[in-house]
């Protein structure tokens, strides 16, 4: 499908948005004045209320409309592909200049502002993935300097099963957790807040049919069974993980939140987007076949840029600007999305419309693109200046940060994310 590149939209915050221009018509599931939570398109400034324009939509479209119903969208994302592309189409029609929608405004369209953003869907699963190979380099060189990736790393997209329960929109606060750490120097553990908390820039990928338990889901049916992507901040105690994670890996220094950005932007708004999955360097070995596909190889990979940027208590009182801790790109991604698809239903454990995939940090190979301060400090090592004249390691309560997504291609309208925010609060 071909952007509807010079086409304007009726609502006149959207021509030219940062985030949400006619080209991009990303799914939510939002409130207003305590409502409960209904589906949403977000549009410029505002969000469509899907249901109170339910009659506008027949066919395929009002299918997927009603599958948006009750305020999650599971049961849309299972309906997979066609049926979510017919409502872009209708969408289109409905948001272009000269709609009669627009006769309507009052009835179907919300001021964001008024709005309350929720998570999009019931998630029963969380998996985060380990494939920014530039992350992996540079946490690796932390610890081993010499043998920075583990052999398994260029033939395993490398993931761990995460915490669904926690999951949280974004605008949550982060309540800084408490666990057992080990004081360097020190041979018993101690307990009390973290002192090392971090953030991890990562890329949200949504399921949408899945699989029955017992089938796996083959590489070149993979794309098929991705509803959408979002931002996601897979907030970590590092000194809690650095004591707990061998030998079976992260626990409750990831389990207490994970934020993400509330709109479901789809593969249709990202299509210009795509390109091929940047060549493996010369002596990498090439992917099994089972996750080897010519069409995923050509245009699977992804060109998203994304923004981290932090804010202090002090920061904001001043009105300074935020300050950026990374600009980078989602082709740092060692494997594709079908890749990691394809993964994880090899073995035939079942993926089902909802559950949610992250990335893994998404660093690049230069300061100024590292995607989490254990990177940017070296563990601690180096000290980040801020214009206020304070310092950070890791984060103090009342730092917030917020992570930004923007795709640009020329001749084509660019598109964002949205924000995904989140304050630190003091330990309880
Ligand atoms: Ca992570």
């Amino acid at each position: 499908m071909t952007q509807p590149t010079l086409t304007r939209s009726w609502v006149a915050s959207a021509n030219g948005h940062r985030d949400f221009p006619l080209q991009n018509l990303p799914l939510g599931v939002f409130s207003i004045n305590g409502s409960a939570p209904r589906s949403g398109v977000a549009i410029g400034d505002s969000i469509l209320d899907l249901h109170a324009a339910l009659d506008e939509f027949e066919g395929e479209a009002r299918r997927a409309v009603e599958a948006t119903a009750g305020g999650q969208l599971n049961s849309f994302f299972e309906l997979g592909r066609g049926p979510r592309v017919a409502l872009r189409e209708r969408l289109l029609e409905l948001l272009a200049e000269g709609s009669k929608l627009q006769t309507r405004e009052a009835q179907v369209l919300h001021r964001a502002v008024d709005c309350q953003m929720h998570l999009p869907a019931k998630i029963s699963d969380y998996t985060d993935f380990y494939v920014g190979i530039e992350h992996a380099q540079n946490v690796g060189k932390l610890f081993r300097p010499d043998n920075p990736l583990l052999p398994n790393y260029k033939y395993v997209p490398i993931g761990y099963h995460g915490r669904a329960s926690t999951i949280r929109p974004s605008g949550t606060e982060v309540r800084r957790p408490k666990g057992q750490t080990l004081p360097a120097g020190q041979t018993e553990p101690t307990f009390g807040p973290c002192a090392r908390l971090d953030y991890e820039l990562e890329l949200g990928i949504w399921i949408g049919p899945g699989n029955a338990m017992g089938d796996a889901i083959a590489i070149g049916d993979a794309a098929e069974h991705i509803a959408g992507f979002c931002l996601l901040n897979d907030w970590s105690a590092r000194d809690i993980q650095a004591w707990e994670y061998q030998p079976l890996g992260p626990f409750l220094s990831k389990s207490f939140i994970t934020s993400i950005s509330p709109w479901v932007v789809t593969a249709e708004a990202l299509e210009p987007f795509r390109k091929a999955q940047p060549a493996r360097p010369e002596g990498d070995p090439q992917p099994l076949p089972y996750l080897l596909d010519n069409r995923d190889q050509n245009a699977g990979a992804l060109d998203i840029e994304l923004e981290v940027l932090l804010t202090t208590a002090s920061m904001r009182e001043q009105n300074l600007p935020a300050h950026r801790l990374a600009l980078s790109n989602t082709q740092h991604m060692y494997w594709t999305a079908a890749q990691m698809v394809a993964h994880h239903s090899v073995n035939g454990c079942q993926l089902q419309a909802g559950d949610l995939f992250g990335s893994g940090t998404l660093s690049g190979p230069q300061p100024g693109q590292f995607g989490s301060l254990l990177e940017i400090t070296e563990g601690g090592k180096k000290t980040i200046e801020l214009a206020s004249g304070e310092v950070r390691k890791f984060l103090e309560d009342g730092d917030e940060i917020i992570l930004r997504a923007r795709c640009r291609r020329e001749g084509f309208a660019s598109i964002g994310f949205g924000e995904c925010r989140g304050t630190v609060v003091a330990a309880h």
